[in-house]
């Protein structure tokens, strides 16, 4: 009753507790390491490309056309699934191109991606950039399919089912029941397919997401509509209450991307204290935002707490300067 999948990453990534975070907080916390699903394919992008690029192959594409940051962890991630495939990528960047390269861009470029950089102000514009791009590789006789930001739609959306499945099963195997999962939220697809995997599986866990770059009312309207573009390949009905959509928007900091000195100081003590190292765009802020949540008592009925850590390493170098800070 699923769409489609290719495997791509490492699956069954592991869960670990967090010793002594659990011991400071007095919860245990736990944390699944999506960081592990591969070198080149590390995160959570992989697990939504792992049915968008089924689909892509069954549309007999030749192409991936999608879009991201200069840092996107999405477009290095499908660079590197689709050239497995035999697909050519093309990227839609927000940025200009660069005589130094490092993290994500410079696999990409390892990768040989064809890449169109834009401005900020034409990013604005991505989707209608990449409709263009896919009606010129039409003329050339190409068959090309677009991936949205973050492979986060109707079909993006499965990768997080199946590891909320995963999950399941490695409850049962740790014999224990998470109350409460927690992601980062960016472009929502990670914090929608977890959603929808705990109403197929009818659970009712408690799914939190962190947003880094957004309001929580515009969170909630994009995960109501992933959600109705998935509804087309399921073929029972889904019903997501707006009360199951918990999505906070406190720790975004100044926005998309920026850091600051209270988030690299909280990266830093966690690195040494379970010796983990979260990112500055995406963990660092959503682990930041649990962490604090917990202490300021509004996580009192949860007891076992599950973070995803959704990847993000790649994307580290671009703040190398702020790491020197004590
Ligand atoms: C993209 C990304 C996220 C956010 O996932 P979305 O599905 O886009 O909300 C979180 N962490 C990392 C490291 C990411 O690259």
């Amino acid at each position: 009753m699923y769409p489609n999948h290719i495997q791509l990453g490492q699956t069954m990534t592991p869960i670990f507790k967090l010793e002594n975070i659990s011991k400071q907080l007095n919860k245990n916390i736990y944390i699944k390491r999506e960081d592990y699903t591969g070198i080149e394919l590390s995160g959570n992008k992989v697990r939504k490309l792992e049915f968008a690029l089924a689909e892509a192959i069954k549309d007999s594409a030749d192409v991936i056309i999608t879009c991201g940051a200069l840092q996107s962890n999405h477009a290095r991630a499908t660079v590197v699934a689709a050239s497995k495939l035999g697909l050519k990528t093309h990227l839609v960047l927000r940025g200009e191109e660069q005589e130094y390269i490092n993290g994500n861009l410079l696999i990409d470029i390892i990768f040989d991606a064809e890449i169109t950089y834009l401005s900020e102000e034409q990013f604005s514009n991505h989707n209608q950039v990449m409709i263009e791009l896919k009606k010129q590789y039409a003329e050339q006789g190409q068959v090309a399919y677009i991936i949205p930001l973050g492979a986060s739609n109707g079909i993006g959306n499965f990768g997080y089912v199946n590891v909320f499945n995963e999950i399941v099963a490695q409850e049962k195997d740790l014999g224990i029941s998470f109350d409460t999962i927690v992601c980062a939220i960016g472009s929502g697809g990670t914090y929608s397919g977890l959603l929808l995997g705990n109403k197929l599986n009818q659970m009712q866990k408690r799914i939190v997401g962190y947003s880094v770059g957004g309001s929580s009312n515009y969170f909630t309207s994009r995960c109501v509509s992933i959600m109705n573009e998935s509804q087309k390949y399921l073929n029972v009905a889904i019903h997501i209450n707006e009360e199951d959509i918990i999505i906070k928007d406190r720790y975004q900091g100044s926005g998309y991307a920026k850091t600051s000195e209270s988030d690299i100081l909280f990266i830093k003590s966690i690195a040494k204290l379970e010796g983990i190292v979260l990112d500055p765009v995406y963990t660092g802020k959503a682990f930041k935002g649990l962490y604090t949540d917990i202490e300021e008592q509004v996580y009192n009925d949860s007891q076992n707490i599950l973070f995803i850590h959704t990847g993000g390493i790649f994307g580290i170098g671009a703040f190398s300067e702020w790491f020197h800070m004590k």
